[in-house]
């Protein structure tokens, strides 16, 4: 292993592929990083480590540098919040075995969702699941997906703004741990926990300072401040409270491929905190790419 090739291009610490919502296959995502000019990306499926191993054998041959990771759901009453772990052991018990609770949950509040949706609306189990790769971290994604195949909608975001959403008629949140336990879970699998977009949605749901304050004490390593969905307000928020907790900052772009319109590399990560993100992980290790010897 060698660190030559991890910081020769700009750092992009949160993507998804098809192990859970995104629309491209691990390798498809990962030849894309490359063609976008990022030298390091993280991949950070929804509560799933399922495109590990086919994005690592994608960057070594494409030349980046991959940091394998995970987007926890967790929740704070009927509120959703999203906890970025980099680097943990995939073969640690405890946090697997949360995580296949999670898909579990995700699985039978996805067949609730479209019962309830179908007896509106022209839409099958059947839809659902031809849209779903297999194994795949389920969610309203690829619901959003069959309504547009099914041509009720025209696309994921107008699923969300409608028929999806929370206020639409048809919703239930998903079962997820506290934050704390998550932050607890990544640490103790040797990852890097990261709270994602945490100003998404307005100020009035960013959590409580004093949350905040026990996540930090839980072993929280940084807040993702540069994020298309952090509002300006919530931002400045955000870097106060970084710099109070002295809490590192990361800013990625989300990317889900064609389903949402975050582009790879619209946010990114200085090269400073991504070595610190690799110093601290220590449950698994980066991918670098393959050296070329002349
Ligand atoms: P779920 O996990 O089932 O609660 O669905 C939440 C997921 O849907 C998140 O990963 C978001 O990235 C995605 N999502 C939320 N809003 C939108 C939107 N307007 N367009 C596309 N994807 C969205
Ligand atoms: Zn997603
Ligand atoms: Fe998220
Ligand atoms: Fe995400």
């Amino acid at each position: 292993m060698t660190g030559d090739g991890a910081f020769q291009g700009p750092s992009d610490l949160h993507t998804h592929s098809r192990a859970s919502d995104g629309t491209q296959t691990p390798h498809d995502l990962v030849l894309a990083a490359a063609a976008a000019g990022l030298g390091t990306i993280a991949l950070t499926d929804h509560d799933s480590t399922a495109g590990w191993d086919e994005a690592a054998r994608a960057a070594i041959r494409a030349g980046i540098t991959l940091i394998p990771g995970l987007e926890l759901s967790t929740r704070i009453a009927h509120a959703s919040v999203h906890l970025l772990g980099y680097l943990p052991n995939p073969a640690n018990a405890e946090l697997m075995a949360e995580i296949q609770r999670i898909r579990s949950a995700r699985l039978s509040r996805a067949a609730w969702i479209v019962e309830q949706i179908s007896a509106d609306y022209d839409l099958t189990w059947d839809d659902v699941l031809a849209q779903t790769a297999e194994g795949a971290a389920i969610g309203r994604p690829h619901i959003a997906d069959a309504l547009v195949a099914r041509g009720v909608v025209t696309d994921r975001s107008a699923a969300f703004a409608g028929i999806l959403h929370w206020n639409g008629g048809y919703y239930r949140p998903l079962y997820a741990p506290d934050p704390e336990v998550g932050v607890r879970l990544v640490r103790d699998a040797g990852g890097v926990p990261v709270l994602a977009h945490p100003a998404a949605g307005g100020r009035g749901r960013i959590m409580a300072r004093e949350k905040l304050a026990r996540l930090v004490d839980a072993g929280l390593f940084g807040l993702e401040i540069e994020h298309r969905e952090n509002t300006p307000d919530g931002k400045v928020w955000l870097y106060a409270l970084a710099a109070e907790f002295g809490l590192a900052v990361t800013g990625s772009s989300d990317y889900h491929g064609a389903g949402k319109p975050n582009q790879l590399g619209e946010n990114t990560t200085d090269a400073t905190v991504v070595a610190a993100i690799i110093a601290e992980g220590t449950g698994s290790s980066p991918v670098y790419p393959a050296r070329v010897v002349e």
